[in-house]
């Protein structure tokens, strides 16, 4: 069955098809879990993004994983938390989206994805979480490829907020 589980840990740590990185729109690497899947990766993973020309926000690209246990980083700019009237719920949906589309047409079976935009973006987490889990949970009604899509929490607050619009979500 289709499925999202929630662990907290290091998404560079994670052996599964595709990781996906919360990246700013330059694609050319950045701090918190940006820098680290660059960290992990090696440098190679900055050459192959040199040749993509950025990304727009809510956008995604894919590259080779390179040194991480992953096959491929799917890369997607979330949105920058405005105040809520830029239009930032609708691209935090469209890079959970994207990503997702871009997992099934590499055919990946198992995807992790960090909390997109809810770090130095400041996207309210208490927004985010639910946001991130409908989206996801909708993908894999219709997915043929995807099966289970894991979100990796770096922190127990942001674990609590996946815990908690999960089973929202299982409730309703
Ligand atoms: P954004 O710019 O999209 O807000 P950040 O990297 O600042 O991206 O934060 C997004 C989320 O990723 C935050 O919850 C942050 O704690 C988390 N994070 C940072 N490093 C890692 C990592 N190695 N693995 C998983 N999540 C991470």
């Amino acid at each position: 069955m289709n499925k999202i589980t929630l662990t907290l840990g290091d998404i560079t740590q994670v052996n599964v098809d595709a990781i996906v990185n919360a990246a700013n729109t330059s694609l050319l690497g950045g701090g918190g879990v940006d820098g680290a899947i660059h960290r992990a990766a090696g440098p190679q993973l900055l050459a192959e993004c040199r040749t993509l020309n950025g990304c727009r926000t809510g956008e995604a690209k894919i590259t080779k994983g390179y040194r991480l246990p992953a096959k491929y980083v799917i890369h997607t700019p979330g949105p920058i938390w405005q105040g809520g009237n830029h239009h930032e719920r609708e691209l935090l949906r469209n890079s959970y989206m994207n990503s997702l589309k871009l997992a099934e047409t590499y055919r990946c079976q198992i995807v992790a994805f960090p909390s997109i935009s809810t770090g130095v973006y400041h996207f309210p987490l208490d927004q985010a979480a639910p946001l991130a889990i409908r989206v996801i949970q909708d993908f894999l009604r219709s997915a043929k490829v995807v099966e289970q899509v894991q979100m990796v929490c770096f922190d127990d607050g942001t674990k609590r907020a996946y815990d908690h619009a999960l089973s929202e979500l299982n409730e309703s």
